[in-house]
């Protein structure tokens, strides 16, 4: 086998899919039943259910997905491509257009229309605009050697090389710069955006980055017909197609170094492989390849990222269509409380299936998930009792917030069930139930973030812990940098 991907989430599949059809003999090791990872999918009594990622961003034709589905050779994807989504602050409702000229409209009209807004939203378009061509044209963070400097200067366009002057700011500096660090609304709105797109706050997250999450539903979201399932199915079918392995329930305990290139130690027997791509969290690397130069490079950065860590709860619902009626939208996003911290409900998603997807939800039902984030800490060490507690507790708040956009949410559930760190935990191997890679800042991300080539010639790494970060978009772009390194490494050494 030429290259073993250990780790059969979306950025190990679309690593696989792109040297697999590069014509590169691929096997991909996953720990679960199924392919998925984070952006999986669980079924329960004709329900599917999203068990992380809903939505696909920016998999249109052009996009970062839609170049990763274009190198493979699938159609692009089919699915509800969302006109955008409501934001619920606790004193007004902001609609999220994914067309420029509402979304225009829209924030002054609901922030205000003088020369501070202008300027900052002038300041976020012009940095969105030329980093999402950027990473659409394949940008290479962070820069390793001269080659990675003139590329990235010719993805970036030379005239916008004075932007570089912003790789050090936070988008908290450009609202001061702006005289709008006291817009509370504004801020509570970049607050969520930017704690679901750069898991970072308003005075940490690295302005480039924060810019891109800002506007990240301007480059297309989609919910795939079928959800996660019906993704991961069409995808999976695919690389099936071209010839790749799947092998599933196919836990990695170790990699080593071996004649002929690598070990690989599976539940389900030894694997041996000319190359690694480790498609697993950073910490997860150091664990199962303990003799690899990889571990030991990696250890700085596993040090200093583990107080950047963060996970999830979600709450699973499948419910009469009845109860989620009446609303143009079936994404929204709600904040309690400006005055509150993140998380456990002051700020959630809520992802409803689409009318008529009948692999999401039985006929006259529909799947509902709902998801915040949770400090890890808060779930470690509990007993079961406090365990349970905890979980029933936040599922129950989470319904209740829900309700101030459908009232009668959850009344008649056919499934209600809580995904919390310990179930990412079980389902994903993520370390310690952390989901999302780091929280962005200026001291781990861009030029500071974990190199995919760490482990030097025929060790990989890609994943949400590695450079652009978190989301279906940063895996997409990760895997084509770390497909187009494989390539270059084997034309110079076979
Ligand atoms: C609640 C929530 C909502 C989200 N919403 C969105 C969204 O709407 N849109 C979006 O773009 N992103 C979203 N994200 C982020 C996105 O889901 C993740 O960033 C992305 O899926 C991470 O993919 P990955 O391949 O890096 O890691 P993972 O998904 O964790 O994949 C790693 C895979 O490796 C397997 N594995 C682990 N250890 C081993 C081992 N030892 N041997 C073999 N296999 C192993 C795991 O089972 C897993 O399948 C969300 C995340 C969460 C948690």
């Amino acid at each position: 086998m030429e290259v073993a991907i250990v780790g059969g989430g979306l950025a190990g599949m679309a690593t696989a899919l792109r040297l697999q059809a590069a014509g590169l003999s691929t096997v991909v090791l996953e720990s679960h039943g199924h392919a998925g990872g984070c952006a999986g999918y669980w079924r329960h009594k004709g329900f599917s259910f999203d068990v992380g990622a809903t939505t696909l961003v920016d998999f249109e034709p052009g996009g970062v997905g839609g170049e990763l589905l274009d190198a493979v050779g699938m159609a692009p994807v089919t699915g509800e491509r969302l006109p955008g989504y409501e934001a619920w602050l606790p004193d007004r409702r902001v609609t999220l257009h994914k067309a420029t000229r509402l979304w225009h409209a829209e924030r002054l009209r609901s922030f205000g229309d003088d020369d501070a807004h202008r300027k900052f939203w002038r300041l976020l378009d012009e940095l969105s605009a030329v980093f999402w061509r950027a990473s659409r044209n394949g940008i290479r963070m962070p820069v390793r050697r001269p080659a990675d400097v003139f590329h990235d200067l010719r993805v970036v366009g030379l005239r916008h090389l004075p932007l570089a002057r912003h790789l050090a700011d936070t988008v908290g500096g450009a609202l001061r710069r702006c005289g709008l660090q006291g817009d509370r609304a504004l801020r509570g709105l970049l607050s969520m955006l930017l704690e679901d797109t750069v898991h970072s706050t308003v005075d940490r997250a690295p302005l480039i980055n924060g810019a891109l999450g800002i506007t990240m539903r301007g480059a297309g979201l989609v919910r795939h017909d079928g959800g996660m399932h019906g993704f991961w199915r069409t995808l999976v079918g695919h690389y099936r197609g071209l010839g790749g392995k799947l092998r599933t329930a196919a836990a990695v305990s170790r990699v080593d170094e071996s004649q002929c290139g690598y070990r690989i130690t599976t539940r389900r027997g030894v694997v041996s492989a000319r190359r690694v791509v480790f498609a697993v969290p950073a910490p997860t690397v150091a664990r199962i390849a303990p003799t690899l130069p990889v571990t030991r490079r990696l250890r700085r950065y596993v040090e200093r990222d583990r107080e950047y860590g963060g996970g999830a709860i979600v709450v699973f619902l499948g419910v009469p269509e009845s109860e989620v009626a009446g609303r143009s939208f079936t994404h929204h996003q709600l904040l309690q409380c400006y005055d509150t911290r993140l998380g456990d409900g002051n700020n959630m998603f809520i992802s409803v299936s689409a009318a008529g997807d009948t692999v999401s939800a039985p006929a006259g039902h529909r799947a509902v998930m709902i998801s915040t984030h949770t400090a890890l800490r808060d779930w470690s060490g509990l007993d079961d009792e406090q365990y349970a507690q905890r979980k029933k507790e936040l599922g129950e708040r989470l319904v209740s917030y829900a309700h101030r956009v459908y009232p009668a949410l959850g009344d008649r559930a056919v499934v209600f069930d809580v995904g919390t760190p310990r179930t990412y935990e079980r389902f994903t191997l993520r370390p310690g139930g952390g989901v999302g890679g780091a929280h962005l800042t200026n001291r781990n991300a861009n030029q500071f973030a974990i190199p995919h080539d760490l482990g030097g010639r025929g060790v990989w790494l890609v994943g949400d812990t590695t450079w652009p970060g978190l989301g279906t978009v940063a895996c997409a772009l990760a895997s084509r940098l770390v497909a187009e390194g494989i390539l270059r490494e084997r034309g110079r050494h076979g």
